[in-house]
């Protein structure tokens, strides 16, 4: 074959490409007004017997060289592309997601301002213990000024035989201690049946990295007036992070912080793996406030520091970590949580960041 003829078959492909693309444009034109006239009659866009209607014919008239299949997967494309084209992007778009409202989320604890580009800190025991002890650390927490408690009433517990937490005693404690102190408290609920009587008692609802896809749970806390902590899963995307926020805004409730706490990764050096980058990703992804739990996510008392610090550089809201007084006795996750000296240490040194306001 002559160079002459080539370049002639090669004008007829592109000639044969562009009559492609008049004849797909001007089919996605008439998929919109089909579009335009199911919205009307309020009728499904989405038609499995006709899709499936358009294949038969397709199918019965295909002669070849391309099989059967191949075809059908292309005209499976060109379908979807039409049908993509009916959905307006912000319709698709999710509640939680910056594309629905670019403005931040702020939420307003007893007047601490979450996502207000000021970083907020939570601390606390890991479980409510004893009136004494949570009462410690509060006033550990009120001396630096600083407003919000965490301490865990319902402990999702890897053993059924560990410390499963003091249940409604220990949110009677929280509050107690948190109208004592003037403190807003943030304690875990693991049954959507528990949600109705936890919001008397606490200021945030938090939803643990065990509970992210328990759907049921999310929907509960999504139905009521409280602000909601959602923690990261042990092993989840940041789409089904997203996602998961989305099952508790769908319900009415957007008053919703995310909070990165490590996902389990190969490496044993830390208890989890912090995911650091997934802090602006969810700053870019979502208008939601997001927080990194130092804890929960290191597991090591000497990663605290620098990992709160790399949080706060990233764009975080706040450090969430835990602080008992006599950590050596607690009754869960005693190797990690900060004495109160510690504490104060720690406390110091993030103060020194000048971003840090308080
Ligand atoms: C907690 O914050 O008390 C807790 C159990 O954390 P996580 O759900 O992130 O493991
Ligand atoms: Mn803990």
């Amino acid at each position: 074959m002559s160079n002459k003829d080539l370049n002639e078959l090669r004008d007829q492909l592109d000639d044969i490409n562009l009559q492609l693309l008049h004849l797909i444009s001007n089919r996605a034109k008439v998929v919109q007004e089909i579009g335009k006239v199911k919205e009307k009659q309020g009728v499904n866009r989405y038609d499995p017997v006709r899709e499936r209607k358009m294949l038969d014919l397709i199918e019965s008239n295909n002669e070849g060289p391309l099989d059967v299949a191949t075809v059908k997967h292309l005209f499976k494309e060109i379908f979807k592309a039409g049908l993509d084209l009916q959905e307006d992007d912000h319709k698709k778009a999710l509640l939680v997601s910056r594309k629905k409202k670019s403005e931040d989320t702020i939420i307003d604890l007893k007047g601490e301002l979450i996502g207000n580009g000021i970083p907020s800190f939570v601390f606390g025991p890991c479980a409510v213990e004893s009136y004494e002890q949570v009462a410690k650390v509060a006033e550990s927490i009120r001396n630096k000024g600083l407003k919000l408690m965490r301490g865990g009433a319902y402990k999702p517990r890897t053993s059924p035989y560990d410390f499963q937490g003091l249940g409604v005693e220990g949110l009677k404690i929280l509050k107690r201690v948190a109208d004592e102190y003037g403190l807003a408290v943030i304690s875990e609920i693991v049954n959507p049946a528990d949600v109705e009587t936890a919001v008397e008692y606490i200021d945030v609802i938090q939803i643990g990295a065990r509970n992210m896809q328990n759907f049921e749970l999310l929907k509960a806390a999504g139905a009521v007036n409280k602000p909601v902590l959602l923690k990261r899963g042990l092993a989840a995307t940041i789409d089904e992070f997203i996602n998961a926020a989305e099952y508790i805004m769908a319900q009415g409730n957007g008053n919703i912080i995310l909070c990165e706490r490590g996902i389990r990764t190969y490496e044993r050096a830390t208890r989890n793996t912090l995911d650091i980058s997934a802090v602006p990703i969810l700053k870019q992804e979502t208008h939601l406030p997001v927080m990194v739990d130092v804890t929960h996510s290191t597991g090591r008392k000497d990663l605290l520091l620098p990992t709160a610090k790399a949080a706060l550089a990233i764009g975080a809201d706040g450090v969430m970590a835990e602080v008992h007084p006599d950590p050596s006795v607690a009754l869960s996750d005693s190797a990690q949580q900060m004495d109160l000296k510690q504490f104060d240490e720690f406390y110091s040194e993030i103060q020194k960041l000048n971003w840090v306001t308080v």
